[in-house]
């Protein structure tokens, strides 16, 4: 992960480069912060930095040998501890678990324990660092370093060590050369007061507001209106900014229902003010939405040609497409979803929405309406 891939945090990054451009990298080193603050990305990316073999100003270079492992989370001197569950086929060691973790992490390394836990067992199951891991820890650290400069340790949610994280308090105290260790922490009142006395602490701080709206507006092409209202409502939280923008993919089916309604009734003023509504989502939400459009008319044709029976759609969904199977013909179908495929491929090619949506608009309109005065001549 590169510095850059992480949300604001510029004071954050900018102490993390001149530790190691001054060489007084603390071994032992706790990163907490609350839940979307980007403590683990950070972690990620400082461990990216310190083995990098051609580091920049600003950022790891992303092309040596040891940035291209440490990306896809596969470099053999950067070790991962993280809370497990004992399954009948499998111990509580993280070791058993990289593939779901680099699976994880990988799409979205904001992610919390609960996230975590769902991933591999059911929410009940509780989640813990093991003694066992701590053991394992132990005879990780004591490898030689492989290739790199540093052998590093990343332990993720250490509040889930027990009393057996006694046992890695002497690794803590004094790490063998070129070791950094860093533990990701969100609540200080869960940790067992001896680690954070052998620890250099760094309090991350919540995302600030400017960057927040910034990178919702550059990732996902969110408009600044509502990039500002997912930023105030997340609190400097990037993982709940990210399931607010997902919030918005929920609401497709009822935006897809009112704009066919609008399109019936020939209701020219309601359906302008819905095309700049959708115009405003961004390209990614817009892209959703004609996704969801798609598979609804493919369900439509499932329902009306093979049998409700064969139809995923919801009870909101099936009313939409009864009334509208009243119109549509099989050919008809296949000509909107021609439609949404076109529109689909203009939008992720920057196509204007607000033309587009129009467009879009009066050629479904012709349809809907052709059918309904063939319907009563
Ligand atoms: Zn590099």
């Amino acid at each position: 992960m590169f510095f850059k891939d992480v949300v604001g945090q510029q004071a954050i990054k900018a102490r993390l480069i001149g530790s190691v451009r001054e060489q007084r990298v603390s071994h032992t080193q706790m990163f907490l912060g609350a839940e979307g603050t980007g403590n683990l990305s950070l972690a990620l990316a400082f461990s990216q930095y310190v083995n990098c073999e051609k580091k920049r100003d600003t950022d790891s270079c992303g092309i040596c040998s040891s940035c291209i492992k440490a990306q896809k989370l596969v470099h053999p001197d950067v070790h991962f501890t993280f809370p497990t569950i004992k399954a009948k086929d499998r111990n509580a060691l993280s070791s058993e678990y990289m593939k779901e973790w680099r699976t994880a992490i990988l799409e979205n390394p904001y992610l919390n324990y609960l996230d975590w836990v769902t991933m591999i067992a059911d929410e009940n199951k509780q989640g813990n660092i093991s003694a066992d891991e701590c053991r394992e820890v132990f005879s990780k650290l004591s490898l030689k370093v492989f290739e790199s400069e540093y052998k590093v340790l990343i332990v993720w949610m250490p509040e889930r060590l027990g009393k057996e994280g006694n046992i890695l308090l002497k690794l803590f105290e004094e790490p063998s050369d070129k070791t950094l260790i860093i533990l990701v922490a969100e609540n200080q009142n869960l940790l067992l007061p001896t680690i954070i006395s052998r620890t250099q602490v760094l309090q991350i701080p919540r995302i600030d507001d400017q960057s927040l709206i910034e990178t919702l507006e550059k990732r996902y092409e969110l408009s600044r209106q509502d990039a500002e209202k997912i930023m105030r409502h997340s609190d400097g939280n990037y993982r709940e900014a990210l399931r607010l923008i997902n919030q918005v993919e929920d609401n497709n089916q009822q935006v897809f229902n009112q704009w066919m309604q609008l399109l019936y009734r020939n209701n020219v003023s309601d359906l302008i003010k819905w095309i700049e509504d959708v115009a405003r989502i961004g390209r990614e939400n817009q892209k959703s939405f004609l996704r969801y459009g798609l598979e609804f008319l493919h369900e439509c044709i499932m329902m009306q040609h093979i049998g409700e029976h064969h139809s995923r759609l919801q009870t909101e969904e099936k009313r939409l497409a009864t009334w509208l199977s009243q119109h549509m013909q099989f050919e008809d179908w296949q000509e909107m979803m021609r439609i949404f495929d076109e529109s689909h491929y203009y939008i992720e090619r920057n196509a204007h929405p607000k033309i587009l949506y129009m467009n879009l608009s009066l050629r479904l309109r012709r349809m809907i309406s052709k059918k309904k005065l063939s319907l009563t001549v």
